[in-house]
């Protein structure tokens, strides 16, 4: 689909707040460039699950092909078999269709093997690729460094139609693994040392999830990337900021391709960094393989998996990205500016409940023998279309532990004996009793109710200091309930020691048995509530039973901004 091109000046409002990389498709649109299209692709490699940075990527690129009427393929960057697998492919699919993208096609880098490795063919007929003996270890010494000149392989001159029969030979297994190599010749004294004669193809004898046993021989990133975006009309091959370095070679494959329409560019991007979190495949792995985290898909994992089992919401996750927009610079995002967008989605939809994570036996002695009060409690105050429900009274409840002191400390406001309380949507109820067990810890506290307070309030106008949250035992349901701190403890991990699983905190979850009112026996898998006072909670996605904290009540993200700004 070829869009008309957008004219800059044609709105004039909207441009400045673009971020460059649309603020390049608006003037490559405008210039003609690519003659108007716009195409992006996201090109994961199949060897681990998606992350948060991830979402990043695809929100960025999915978007642009949305906003300009272009198209977004999902490319899989599978040239590396050694750590890739099926299995990634179509987890990396099913996240995508969770985050709500879609991607125009869905293509794989190995189907392109036979058009790279004729491309390559060509590139030593033309004399600028050679084949070289020298082992990958020399190679990587005679590269030299900045200001340090490269040494020149004493292949590098082999004739053409030499290089080309052992390029074949390479390819048709005659080779041990690392024997030979593919070097681009382009400049062993480039400032840039991408351009130092880069290996373009290496022998590695491992079969491909894909291509299987067709192939011994396997091109290196920039040998296909660029190729990719070429065979399948990228204009704007969007990516991260470490591979700046790489761009010159990019425009340097692009170049020898000789193509009927404009060469496809490489813009980069910061990474998205978060604190308390790690985005790379390779340290979740290692947190997943110690047995730090239960799997790929542990609620405290930046994964979208976990994401997800967290309560993390694919529509936030997008209003979060979107906000943070795309930097020319590395930074750092706060986690409770993420944890915020992840509040105020579930704060304008989340059912209220009542669930008493630690809990304290509260007996009302003069309630009437067998007395069970329905009161018709409002599901969620931010949305009248939410309805009611009918939460059971009896005088076996269930509180908090938190919420009772046999010896208050100052300003302990909550149950005590001798002071009257709030149970929420209920009665006034006054402590009159604790009951110790033989080490002294309270195991249940007697109390009174006053009947005239029914839905909360005195008629004769006397106020209690604290409002609290309860379940009646009879009918309370079950629990399992998971509560969350810092995956990791250092804001950045690794910061002192440089070594990220340094600051990783035992302590990041803890578990209870919770009391719950019935009608959270009736939440279905994934759905997240407000448990009042308490925090958002997302029912797990297999054990509708078992409850993930998903954030807390309190917008940490306003008090950081009110310090900064104070
Ligand atoms: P990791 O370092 O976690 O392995 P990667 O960059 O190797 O990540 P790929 O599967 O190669 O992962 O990346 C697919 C796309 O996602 C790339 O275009 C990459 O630039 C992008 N991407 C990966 N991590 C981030 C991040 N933290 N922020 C933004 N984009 C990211
Ligand atoms: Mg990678």
């Amino acid at each position: 689909m070829s869009p008309e091109p957008v004219d800059p000046a044609a709105d004039d409002t909207a441009t400045p707040s673009l971020d460059f990389v649309r603020q390049k498709v608006v003037d490559d649109n405008a210039a003609g460039t690519f003659g108007g299209r716009v195409q992006t692709r996201f090109p994961p490699e199949p060897n681990g699950f998606l992350h948060l940075g991830h979402v990043k990527s695809i929100f960025l690129n999915f978007g642009i092909a949305e906003e300009f009427g272009g198209t977004c393929f999902l490319r899989f960057d599978d040239t590396n078999p050694e750590t890739e697998d099926i299995s990634f492919v179509a987890a990396i699919q099913e996240d995508l269709a969770w985050l709500g993208v879609q991607p125009d096609e869905v293509r794989f880098a190995s189907d392109y093997f036979d058009q790279l490795y004729t491309w390559a063919e060509d590139l030593i007929r033309a004399g600028k690729a050679y084949v070289d003996d020298t082992d990958a270890e020399t190679i990587s010494e005679q590269r030299g460094g900045f200001g340090q000149p490269g040494v020149e392989s004493g292949c590098r001159n082999r004739p053409a139609e030499e290089s080309l029969g052992l390029f074949r030979q390479m390819r048709d297994g005659v080779f041990a693994d690392g024997e030979l190599s593919l070097r681009a010749k382009i400049d062993m004294q480039a400032d840039n040392m991408w351009l130092r004669d880069p290996v373009l193809y290496r022998i590695r004898r491992v079969p491909h999830h894909r291509t299987e046993d067709a192939w011994v021989i396997y091109p290196t990133y920039d040998w296909a990337h660029g190729q990719s975006d070429a065979i399948e009309g990228v204009t704007h091959s969007i990516c991260t900021l470490e591979f700046s370095d790489h761009r010159a070679l990019y425009d340097w494959c692009l170049d020898q391709l000789d193509l009927p329409f404009d060469q496809p560019q490489q813009t980069e991007f910061a990474r998205l960094n978060v604190t308390h979190l790690v985005m790379s495949k390779r340290i979740l792995k290692t947190l997943v393989d110690q047995g730090h985290v239960d799997g790929w898909d542990d609620a405290r994992m930046p994964t979208v998996r976990g994401m997800r089992r967290r309560g993390f919401p694919a529509s936030a996750l997008r209003a979060f990205t979107d906000h943070i927009s795309v930097a020319k610079t590395n930074s750092t995002i706060e986690i409770e500016l993420l944890e915020s967008f992840i509040r105020t989605h579930h704060n304008a939809r989340a059912l209220r409940r009542m669930a008493v994570l630690d809990p304290l036996k509260l007996t009302i002695t003069n309630w009437p023998e067998g007395h069970v009060e329905w009161m018709d409690v409002v599901n969620n105050p931010e949305d009248p279309e939410a309805g009611t429900r009918s939460v059971p009274f009896t005088g076996e409840l269930w509180i908090e532990q938190d919420d009772f002191r046999l010896d208050p400390p100052p300003k302990y406001f909550r149950l005590t004996p001798g002071r009257e309380v709030r149970l929420r949507n209920a009665f006034f109820v006054t402590a009159t009793e604790a009951i110790t067990d033989d080490d002294g810890n309270v195991i249940e506290v007697l109390a009174t109710y006053d009947p005239e307070t029914l839905g909360g309030n005195a008629p004769d106008g006397r106020k209690v200091k604290s409002t609290m949250h309860w379940v009646s035992r009879p009918h309370a349901a079950d629990a399992t309930v998971h509560r969350y701190e810092r995956l990791f403890t250092a804001a950045v991990p690794g910061t002192s020691t440089g070594e990220p699983l340094d600051d990783l905190n035992p302590e990041s979850r803890s578990t209870t048995a919770a009391k719950v009112e019935p009608a959270l026996a009736e939440v279905a898998p994934g759905e997240v509530v407000q448990f009042e006072r308490l925090g958002y909670f997302a029912a797990d996605l297999d054990d509708p039973a078992t409850f993930h904290r998903t954030v807390g009540l309190r917008d940490e993200w306003a008090n950081i901004q009110k310090r900064k700004s104070s």
